[in-house]
């Protein structure tokens, strides 16, 4: 094998003026320029004798993550340029410096370690920028997070701040309905029916803010419990009987395969879920409109639809609504009021009885033409329940089992 050591020592000086030349207005590696020039064309030596191309390989990772650093946001290789200036030069050099063959040999052999270079190169480029783009994902990520923890936070401290000074109120209202006198009874009794209906919506949104941040912390409890959805359902019926009378609108609750049957779940949160539903039916569908609650029976699921005859929502805002404060629309043009025509509240609603059927294994989400307050095109909210024929705790089932058989026996 034809040794090109000698030659390669013979063109080194002349390799890194002309290099360090060509490479000095390159910023990335400008500082460190005559140094690492040594070095590369070093382990280039070392890797022509011992047939290893991989000897450059710690020098060009070096290359690499430094130019990265600087040119991350260009996307273009520099280190694949570098590679190719100093190609051009050692070929270049060799041909002014050596003899014909010399200069031939010596770039026969160096080819298959710059293939090499070039490949790791490239590589090892993607790898990094892979690696940089993802540690910048999960740095946004965390922001993210870190903000809607902070989001969830204040409505929980809000909420329990809220709670105290509201408790005062009430009880200072129950101490002066006690204390006035028979002549004054009727006109106080007014002013304080005033406040109790106030103290009363307050209650419900700080209740509200305080089961938004149990859900956002998963520490919403399901006290799992035989329910029949047809009973909820009449419930809820009975729950908004006077305001869809005054509102005068038509609300049918349809018999459905499977609404009848025992499934096990939490009946007062699922009431909630439901309530928060079909008030919004009611809420954002003009007098005289029409609720439909229908269903029908999946495998393994229940399946729970209210359809509206109200003024629809924007295919882009159907999933934003079920997002805490996923208000849709113009904010000062909400009217606050559980059941007034379009008398949006704080957007916590949705999000919560999301929040209730997950954590029941369900699934919740709407469908709607579009949003139109001329045309109505209504919205349809579909509530998917697992059927549940014991408590998922095992203790539970247990005890479930044990009291059916001494009914069967
Ligand atoms: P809000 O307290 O504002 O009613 P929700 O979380 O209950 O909050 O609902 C979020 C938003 O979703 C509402 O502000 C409203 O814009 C929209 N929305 C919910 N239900 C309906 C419906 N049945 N028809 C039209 N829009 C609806």
């Amino acid at each position: 094998m034809i040794s090109i050591t000698g030659p390669l020592n013979q063109i080194k000086p002349a390799w890194i003026a002309e290099t360090e030349q060509r490479l000095a207005s390159h910023e990335s590696i400008q500082r460190a320029i005559l140094d690492s020039l040594i070095r590369y064309y070093d382990l280039m030596t070392t890797a022509v004798e011992c047939g290893s191309p991989d000897m450059l390989e710690p020098i060009l990772d070096e290359w690499v993550r430094s130019s990265l650093r600087i040119e991350l946001d260009k996307h273009t290789s520099s280190v694949t340029l570098i590679l190719n200036k100093i190609l051009q030069v050692t070929i270049r050099i060799a041909r002014e410096k050596l003899e014909k063959q010399a200069a031939l040999d010596l770039i026969e052999t160096i080819l298959p370690i710059f293939s090499h270079a070039y490949l790791y190169v490239t590589q090892r480029e993607t790898q990094l920028q892979i690696e940089s783009i993802s540690a910048e994902l999960e740095a946004a990520r965390d922001t993210l997070e870190q903000l809607d923890k902070s989001k969830s936070d204040f409505i929980s401290i809000a909420a329990h701040e809220l709670k105290t000074p509201l408790t005062l109120i009430e009880g200072y209202t129950a101490m002066v309905r006690e204390q006035i006198t028979k002549e004054a009874e009727n006109q106080v009794d007014i002013l304080l029916q005033g406040i109790d209906n106030g103290t009363r919506r307050l209650h419900e949104i700080v209740d509200d803010m305080i089961d938004v941040s149990l859900i956002d912390n998963n520490l919403l409890k399901v006290n799992f419990q035989p329910v029949w959805i047809n009973r909820l359902l009449e419930l809820v019926r009975q729950e908004f009987s006077q305001t869809i009378e005054a509102r005068m609108l038509r609300f049918e609750i349809k018999p459905f395969a499977g609404s009848n049957e025992l499934t096990f779940g939490d009946g007062e949160r699922l009431y909630q879920a439901l309530c928060n539903v079909v008030s919004n039916s009611i809420k954002y569908t003009p007098d005289k409109g029409q609720i439909s609650v229908d269903g029908r029976i999946l495998p393994g699921f229940i399946e729970i639809t209210v359809t509206d005859t109200g003024i629809g929502i924007d295919p882009d805002d159907q999933t934003r609504i079920f997002e805490k404060f996923g208000r849709v629309g113009n904010v000062s043009l909400h009217s606050s009021g559980k059941t007034k025509f379009k008398g949006g509240g704080p957007g916590l609603g949705l999000p919560i009885a999301k929040g209730i059927i997950e954590a029941h294994g369900g699934a919740i989400w709407v469908e709607s033409e579009g949003f139109d307050e001329v045309r109505c095109p209504g919205a349809t909210f579909h509530v998917l329940l697992p059927i549940r024929k014991e408590p998922p705790e095992d203790k539970l089932a247990h005890l479930f089992r044990t009291v059916d058989k001494t009914r069967t026996e």
